[in-house]
């Protein structure tokens, strides 16, 4: 069905929840789509029957598997809409179906403003899941202009060739050293921004909706996230107590690295304690004075885009080397979660 600016397939869905005969199913939508949601329960409903119930709580990205919680309220089947899946991640608790929703903007009249900022030749082209299917366009515009595209499949937690997520940029970093700059199609700066920090390599990013591209904000917001980190890695040097965050959502969980982390710390008389979280905000650590630096686990992006909300220095794994001095700062690398 197109509904404002998307195109989001419910065909096939609708197909399987009355092969399947289910009689109630969870609808989840992310925050940019949520003024969607009553047109699509409308349409669920009348084609299948079924009670439809709207999940209100906030959707993040695909790391978000629905809860087994969700059968205590009947719920037979989720519908996520608005991400692609983590191919990797199954969800045996609830059979659920992602669906992403395509961006019917056209990205033309923005990749052709972009050809003038390009660096270099070789251009490795990445978008967002919303775009993902205007890379072929994209390719034949560079081509037109005597560009090389390189676009290549990420790692297994990665859905589509050229798709960049917040939290993994592999189809960035394995063409890193083959491209001279990189063309990112989407909007707002939380892709780019990672896609810079963790490849280092020039970023320039056409926005559609805005018309606009964006290269030296790009650089000077990776200066500033970098100013704090420096700054976040300082503050949480004398640590002796330090909280590892767990994120309990099933696609953010890093159950290897927290043992690891722990058995780290202890080996430097370090205390440390596990503090699981759902949803994470600040208000929720403040209880625990004690702690003098906590490390994030879960989504890469908490400590990164949060930061100034935290009154405790928030880090990442990678950062907390260079607290312990098992990493130099120039060493930094961006923190993701990587599924090989
Ligand atoms: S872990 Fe963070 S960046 Fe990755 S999909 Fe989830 S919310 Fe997005």
């Amino acid at each position: 069905m197109k509904i404002s600016g998307y195109l989001i397939d419910l065909e096939k869905t609708i197909e399987t929840i009355r092969k399947k005969k289910y009689k109630t199913i969870a609808l989840h939508l992310p925050e940019g789509l949520k003024s969607r949601t009553l047109k699509i329960v409308d349409t669920l409903e009348k084609e299948t029957n079924c009670i439809i119930i709207v999940l209100a709580d906030p959707c993040f990205g695909a790391c978000d598997i629905a809860n087994y919680e969700l059968k205590n309220i009947g719920v037979e089947f989720v519908i996520k809409i608005g991400h692609t899946s983590i191919p990797n991640l199954g969800n045996d608790f609830i059979p659920t179906v992602f669906i992403n929703a395509l961006s019917s903007k056209n990205i033309s009249h923005i990749v052709k403003k972009s050809l003038v900022h390009l660096e270099g030749t070789r251009i490795g082209v990445v978008t967002t899941a919303q775009h993902i299917h205007t890379i072929k366009i994209v390719e034949s515009i560079l081509k037109k202009q005597n560009f090389e595209s390189i676009i290549s499949d990420g790692d297994k937690r990665v859905y589509k060739k050229g798709q960049i997520l917040g939290c993994n940029f592999s189809s960035g970093l394995k063409i890193a050293d083959r491209v001279d700059s990189f063309l990112f199609i989407g909007s707002g700066n939380f892709h780019p921004l990672g896609l810079l920090l963790s490849t280092k390599k020039p970023v320039i990013a056409a926005d559609p909706y805005s018309n606009t591209i964006k290269k030296q904000e790009l650089i000077d917001l990776k200066d500033t996230i970098l100013r704090q980190r420096y700054g976040a890695i300082a503050n949480s040097k004398n640590a002796k107590n330090f909280g590892i965050l767990i994120g309990i959502k099933r696609g953010q969980q890093r159950l290897e690295l927290i043992y690891k982390i722990k058995d780290m710390l202890k080996s430097l008389n370090k205390k440390s304690y596990y503090i699981a979280m759902d949803n994470f905000s600040s208000i929720k650590l403040q209880s625990y004075r004690n702690i003098d630096c906590f490390v994030s686990t879960s989504c890469p992006r908490i400590a990164i885009d949060d930061y100034l909300q935290y009154k405790k220095p928030i880090i990442t794994p990678i950062e907390l080397e260079i607290v312990l001095n098992k990493r130099k700062w120039e060493d930094y690398q961006f923190d993701q979660i990587n599924n090989d």
